[in-house]
């Protein structure tokens, strides 16, 4: 098949090489020239475990462009893969998604011919019926079912395992409102081997945020758990271990710590708690994880002030700064708001992270970045704020380290301290 891709972020660009790699033909679009000359180059713009390799021996299939209108042309199937970021009130900005429905429209509008729009942003139950949909049929002329198709194509990738989490899901969700859309795309996933579950434009939504509220639900229920652990000096492990063989709660997502980051669940709770609030319905239990869950990073900095009371221009290393291991991401990283209560109080801030500093530099340029973890370890007191295998391997004798990754190999510094444990 032919299909174009625009915006070719995290899931964009994952979403264009894995269809590449079943032999379809893929046009990556983007704004962003710097990311169109590396995809045209072999160089994928983000670090994602196995993408480059697959890149590289699809190069043949995939090309990247700017130019939406010819990669429209010569589609069948267009993906919407931009972002659907936060704006300051917690609400979800569409803004980059409705410019782009806007945009394809026009393009639809000149070209003959049955496309299928596919919208695989995370946005709120009802948006692709009831805002996307109208705009479409407004600025083509044309009306969905009989001139073009629809669908709603939820993404559950976790950054890190990007490509074997989009290779191998749980299963593959397709909302549609015409029989030929959701036939069509069933054709496109015929070789994964997931369940297929079919539903409307508005439930597909609806699952993608359900998901992401139950696993960051789940987060910072551990939290709140680890935290009377904490108090009771009781392990949280313990306990989650022996809660998680119980098959109606499974133990994912049972490993309490400084909390949930990422360009995800901090941006999908927000959206869903400011959507209820508009909608008259208090959605307690969202807030509530919300609230854990922004209170949990500093809990490190508490811990941290038990063993030196004044942090002024003590040297203080941070083995972290990725939300999690095995990506460069560093949107809502627990380990921003640690910083800057470091900060506030006066601490030489000592910073080590493998693949995320650059990221990192953009938001605190004035911090000390360290070429190796040994270098950051060289401090007066470490924290341990993401799980990077290579942090496991350092030698942490003789030195006082505050983790809130449950890192056990730092068990054996001089002071060690779990967040929750
Ligand atoms: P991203 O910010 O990494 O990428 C978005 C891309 O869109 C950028 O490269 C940007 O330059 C491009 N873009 C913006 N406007 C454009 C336009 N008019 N034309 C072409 N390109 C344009 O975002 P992401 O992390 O890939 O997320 C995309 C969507 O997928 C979001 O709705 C997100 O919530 C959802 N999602 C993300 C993940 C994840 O782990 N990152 C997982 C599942 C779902």
């Amino acid at each position: 098949m032919n299909i174009s891709v625009i915006g070719t972020g995290y899931v964009g660009l994952v979403t264009g090489v894995c269809f590449a790699k079943f032999g379809n033909k893929i046009i990556c679009v983007d704004i962003d020239q710097d990311k169109i000359d590396k995809i045209n180059n072999g160089i994928p713009p983000i670090y994602e475990d196995g993408l480059k390799e697959l890149l590289i021996e699809n190069q043949s299939l995939i090309e990247a462009t700017e130019n939406i209108k010819s990669a429209i042309i010569k589609s069948d199937i267009t993906f919407i893969c931009v972002g659907t970021p936060s704006k300051k009130t917690g609400e979800i900005d569409l803004t980059f998604v409705l410019d782009v429905a806007k945009t394809i429209a026009k393009i639809i509008k000149e070209k003959d011919g049955w496309q299928l729009i596919v919208v695989k942003s995370t946005v709120l139950p009802g948006t692709t019926k009831d805002t996307i949909l109208p705009i479409i049929e407004k600025y083509s002329q044309k009306k969905v079912g009989k001139d073009f198709g629809l669908a709603m194509n939820p993404e559950f990738l976790r950054e890190g395992i990007a490509v074997n989490d989009f290779l191998n899901p749980d299963r593959i969700v397709i909302g549609t409102i015409d029989e030929r859309s959701k036939e069509i795309l069933k054709k496109l996933y015929k070789d994964f081997s997931c369940p297929i579950v079919e539903t409307t434009l508005s439930a597909a939504e609806m699952i993608k945020y359900a998901s992401n509220c139950m696993l960051a639900t789940k987060i910072s229920f551990i939290n709140e758990i680890g935290n009377f652990c904490k108090k009771l000096e009781i392990d949280a492990y313990d306990v989650a271990e022996g809660m998680g063989l119980d098959k109606r709660i499974g133990r994912a997502f049972l490993d309490s710590g400084i909390g949930w980051g990422g360009s995800c669940f901090p941006k999908d709770l927000d959206a869903i708690s400011a959507w209820s609030k508009e909608k008259n319905y208090d959605s307690k239990i969202i807030d509530s994880v919300i609230y854990v869950n922004d209170k949990q990073p500093l809990k490190l900095n508490e811990i941290l002030k038990k063993h030196m009371p004044s942090l002024k221009g003590k040297k203080i290393g941070i083995l972290g700064l990725a939300f999690k291991p095995d990506t460069d991401d560093i949107r809502e990283s627990r380990t921003i708001p640690i910083i800057k209560q470091l900060l506030k109080e006066d601490a030489i801030i000592k910073v080590y992270d493998p693949k995320a500093m650059e990221n990192f530099r953009k938001l605190f340029p004035d911090i000390i970045y360290c070429k190796t973890a040994d270098e950051a370890l060289e401090s007066d007191a470490i924290l341990i704020t993401t799980k990077w295998e290579e942090f496991k391997k350092l030698n942490y004798k003789g030195k006082i380290v505050i983790d809130g990754r449950r890192l056990l190999e730092a068990k054996k510094a001089r002071i060690y301290e779990g967040v929750c444990w």
